[in-house]
Formats: structure tokens, C-alpha cells, sequence
């Protein structure tokens, strides 16, 4: 039996991907640490989109009942063009909804981050704040982690949740982040600030345009609204680190539409979000150290899938935990390679998906010239109801790679037939 007092599980990061998984691995009845570097558990940002892949979890976690008072669920998803404004695609939520059997709603991300603190809170996690994890190995039945102030722990299994830079990433993989030189500015206002820009307040609306985009959603409740002011950076492209400043924000948007240009003086200044993801890599698992959220699979965030894949993977290793035990494992023991065998094989094939499609789905939305609006005739032909889109996303999530849906494949380009006064107003 395991030695009383030391943990089943050590998870280094209290990010949304490391405490989801803590308090779902901790339902299950293991004991686990969280090892936290930052003084406080917290997230910096503001907006989050949770699709119905996600609500599903928190469903079954007892938690979107309380997500959905702290957060929105929009009526619609709408694309539209940023330079004409003319809309591209819609999407009923209400349907979607209908179709997958929860909602996709908007929350804040301190919210959602707030409502796993508690869930971890409530499950017995023993939360440790200002421990900064330096190096990991494994050992014979488990691995060992090194902290910055020299001490070590060991635990059966160890979960490296560190995000983008993830120490264990680094010592374990060695590959470096992907910058797309592009560059994120976040604001979050009092709706009232806003009423009169020509928003739609029930919708998540993005608009797309060249080399930029710009999404906008109501949060809490409606009183706030989001905003997301995306662009390709061009002291980037000039190999500059100084890059994305905000004199670059407001070039970039000169010439959009009146809704996003009105939008762009609210964006906060202070801080913005160099976009970076990693190419998608085959091995997660290293023995008892294994990767997870973005430390794993950090995406450009067009698909909106990022937190998601982190609070799905561990949905997916709790479920594998929960099943291997049942099968005849004892007390807290669990077949720790059969789960982690289980969860990489299922979840790096689906992570792949969204890492590749998210960076097509980038290139599409920020195409300029005839291509841009080739892109807008295929939008303006798609049937919104053809779920194939969104099924292999929005479905439940996989426990085996056999119960994955066939990827959607977007239509070439060159299909499109571009009617010649659509032409006109490209230039
Ligand atoms: P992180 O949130 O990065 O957490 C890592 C944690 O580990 C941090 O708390 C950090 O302090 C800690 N840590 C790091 N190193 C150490 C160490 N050495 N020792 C101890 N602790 C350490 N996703 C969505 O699902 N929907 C969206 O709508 C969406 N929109 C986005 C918009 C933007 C502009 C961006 C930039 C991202 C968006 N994402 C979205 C992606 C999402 O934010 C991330 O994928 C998600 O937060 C990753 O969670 P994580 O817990 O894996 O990593």
C-alpha cells in the first residue's frame, strides 16, 4: 500500500489544465499536490469560450449549473467579413445545443479558474503556491521532481501542467515554441461602454480580415463585454523582439469596419499576447511523467479548443483511472501504465487534429485579395447545419481512438467561384 501521507499524484502547474485535473483525479479518491510557482492561483486574461465538448465535463462535473450564472450563453456564433462587414456564417447556438446536448457558452477565465480552485478545494487537493519546479526524472515505480530551492518529492506519477514554456517540455521533448507573428490584445469592458458600436450582444462575433481578426462577447452575465483584437505583427516579420507593441494595434485595424474600429481604442494597452503554439508531438508519456494541456499541445487559439483539450485530457486520464481500478486494482493503487498507455493514445491524435486545423483555420480567416473573398464565397455556401464541421470538435470526447468522428476537411480554395461585383469591393 502506498506510504500514508505521500501523494498518488503531484501536478505541477494550477493553471485550468493542472486543477481540472487535480480535482478530477482526486474524485476518483487519489490524493494529489498541486505545485503552483505563482504566490497566488489565479489567471490573467479575460474571455474564455467552453463548447459543448467542454459543458459536457463540467456537467458531468456538478459544475455548469454555477458556470452558467457566472458566464453567457450566446444565442449565436457569427462570421463576418472586417472590412465590409457583411456577414459570412452563422450559427444557431440554440441548435447546437439541440445537436450535442449542452450549450457552448462565454465565461471569464478567473471564473472558470475559480470554479475548479473550489472543486479542488472541496475534493481534499493539497494546493501549494510559490514552488517552482526545475527538474524531473524518473524513479523505480515513479518519477522525482526538483524544486528551485533545491528540495525533492516523488510521487507515483507525476503530470507536468506547466503551459507553453513547461519546464518538462524542455527537458523531456527539447523542441522549441512555434512563433506565428501574430499578436493577441484582450480587453473586458463594462457593456455600457459599448452599447453604442453597433454590437450584437447575444452573439460571439468574430471578423475576420486581412492579416487580422477581432472576436467580441458579453461575459458575466451581460454586464461585461469581451474583445479580442488579433494581428500579424510586421516588427515580426522584420525579426524585431520588441514586437506587437500597440502602435502596431492601431495600424493594423486602420481601414476596418466602423463595429471593430470603434472597438480597438477600448483594448487594453498594458499587456498583450505574442502567439506562439509548438508543432503537435507523438509521445506525452515518459515514464511516470506525462504532459498535459497546453505543456502538451499548445494551439494557436482559433479554434477556441485550448483550455478545453487541457480540462478534457484530464477528464480522459481520470475516466482511464477510474476504469483500470475497477478492473481489480486495489486501495489507491492504480495500473498507472495502462491508464497513461490509454490516455496518450486517444488524446495526441486528437490534439493533433486541432493544433494542424487551428493554423489552416488561421490562414483562412486572414486571407487578403482574391482569396479573401473566394474564402467569403465558400462561408457565404456552407450549410450550417452540415455538423460535419464541428462533430469531430464539439462531440463527446473520445476514451479510445476508435470512437473519434471522421476530421472535417476544408474545401480548397480554388473551388470557389467569385462573382465579379464581389470583386469590386475587395480594393
Ligand atoms: P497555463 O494556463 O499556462 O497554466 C500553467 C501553470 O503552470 C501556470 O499557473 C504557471 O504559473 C504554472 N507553471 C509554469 N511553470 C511552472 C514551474 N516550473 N513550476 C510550477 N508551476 C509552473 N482556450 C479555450 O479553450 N477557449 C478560448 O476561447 C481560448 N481563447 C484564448 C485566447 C487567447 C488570446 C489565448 C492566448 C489563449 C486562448 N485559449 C483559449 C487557450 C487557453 O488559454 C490555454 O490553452 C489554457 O489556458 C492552457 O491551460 P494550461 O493549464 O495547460 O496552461
Amino acid at each position: 500500500p502506498p506510504t500514508e501521507g505521500r501523494p498518488d499524484v503531484i501536478i505541477v502547474g494550477g493553471g485550468i489544465g493542472g486543477l481540472s485535473t487535480a480535482s478530477a483525479l482526486a474524485r476518483e479518491g487519489l490524493r494529489v499536490r498541486v505545485l503552483e510557482r505563482a504566490p497566488e492561483f489565479g489567471e490573467v486574461g479575460a474571455g474564455l469560450q467552453i463548447a459543448p465538448n467542454c459543458t459536457r465535463i463540467l456537467d458531468e462535473y456538478g459544475l455548469l449549473d454555477e458556470a452558467k450564472e457566472l458566464g453567457v450563453v450566446p444565442e449565436n456564433m457569427v462570421m463576418r467579413d472586417a472590412l465590409d462587414s457583411r456577414e459570412l456564417i452563422r450559427l444557431d447556438l440554440g441548435e447546437l445545443e439541440r445537436r450535442y446536448g449542452f450549450p457552448y457558452m462565454v465565461i471569464h477565465r478567473s471564473d472558470l479558474h475559480g470554479l475548479f480552485l473550489r472543486a479542488c478545494r472541496e475534493a481534499g487537493v493539497d494546493l501549494v503556491t510559490d514552488q517552482t519546479v526545475v527538474d524531473y526524472e524518473n524513479t523505480d515505480g515513479g518519477a522525482r521532481i526538483t524544486l528551485a530551492d533545491g528540495h525533492t518529492e516523488e510521487a507515483p506519477l507525476v503530470i507536468a501542467a506547466d503551459g507553453l514554456r513547461s519546464v518538462a517540455r524542455q527537458k523531456l521533448v527539447g523542441d522549441d515554441v512555434v512563433s506565428s507573428d501574430y499578436v493577441a490584445y484582450r480587453a473586458a469592458v463594462p457593456i455600457d461602454e459599448v452599447r453604442d458600436n453597433g454590437i450584437a450582444e447575444k452573439d460571439v462575433t468574430v471578423y475576420v480580415g486581412p492579416r487580422c481578426h477581432f472576436v467580441q462577447y458579453a461575459l458575466r452575465g451581460g454586464d461585461m463585454f469581451n474583445q479580442v483584437a488579433v494581428f500579424q505583427s510586421p516588427k515580426a516579420l522584420a525579426g524585431k523582439d520588441d514586437w506587437g507593441t500597440p502602435d502596431e494595434l492601431d495600424a493594423a485595424f486602420e481601414g476596418t469596419c466602423e463595429t471593430v474600429g470603434k472597438g480597438i481604442p477600448l483594448m487594453w494597452r498594458d499587456r498583450w499576447w505574442q502567439m506562439m503554439d509548438r508543432d503537435p508531438i507523438d509521445t506525452w508519456v515518459h515514464g511516470r511523467i506525462v504532459l498535459l494541456g497546453d505543456a502538451a499541445h499548445p494551439p494557436l487559439q482559433y479554434m477556441a479548443q485550448g483550455a478545453i483539450m487541457a480540462i478534457e485530457d484530464g477528464w480522459v486520464l481520470a475516466r482511464h483511472v477510474s476504469r483500470l481500478r475497477a478492473e481489480g486494482a486495489a486501495g489507491s493503487a492504480v495500473d498507472w501504465d495502462a491508464a497513461l498507455a490509454a490516455y496518450e493514445a486517444v488524446r495526441v491524435e486528437h490534439c493533433r487534429r486541432i493544433l494542424t486545423t487551428a493554423r489552416a483555420w488561421g490562414e483562412l480567416w486572414h486571407l487578403d485579395g482574391t482569396e479573401r473573398l473566394q474564402r467569403n464565397a465558400i462561408m457565404r455556401g456552407i450549410d450550417p447545419a452540415e455538423y460535419a464541421f464541428t462533430d469531430w470538435v464539439y462531440g463527446p470526447t473520445a476514451l479510445f481512438p476508435d470512437e473519434e468522428p471522421p476530421m472535417f476537411r476544408p474545401i480548397p480554395l480554388a473551388s470557389a467561384d467569385v462573382e465579379q461585383s464581389e470583386t469590386a469591393v475587395s480594393d
